[in-house]
């Protein structure tokens, strides 16, 4: 599997592939060459759980051609409770700000022709 169908399955399942810096912890979403948190060459990689709460998100009522069908929709960001990542996706059924206040709980449920989806942690 390539990265990105690894990435795919993973979000299915509701995890994040991540890199992990092997000698301080510091994870990082993308393949860097070194660690910006202390300098470490050695990654490893490592799967979180896709919680957390949303921190910022933007409400798109005007979508690109061929997203018409999931209007209304937010791009949100969502900063996963095990680390500081930060993993912006697409939440669906959002109107207007009182339908996701900052902080509301949510999760990676899969991934789309948009990217990454996220729902509401109900749980
Ligand atoms: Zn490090």
């Amino acid at each position: 599997m390539s990265v990105k169908e690894q990435m795919i399955q993973n979000a299915k399942e509701g995890r994040v592939l991540v890199h992990r810096c092997t000698k301080c912890g510091y994870v990082y979403l993308c393949t860097v060459y070194f660690c910006q948190e202390c300098g470490g060459k050695d990654f490893e990689p490592a799967v979180l759980e896709g919680r957390g709460s949303i921190v910022t998100y933007t409400i798109i009522t005007v979508p690109p051609t061929g997203f018409e069908k999931y209007t209304p929709y937010a791009f949100v960001v969502l900063r996963l409770d095990d680390s500081d990542l930060r993993i912006s996706g697409f939440m669906a059924d959002i109107a207007t700000p009182r339908d996701l206040p900052v902080g509301t709980r949510a999760r990676i449920t899969g991934f789309d022709d948009r990217g990454m989806v996220i729902e509401r942690d109900e749980s």
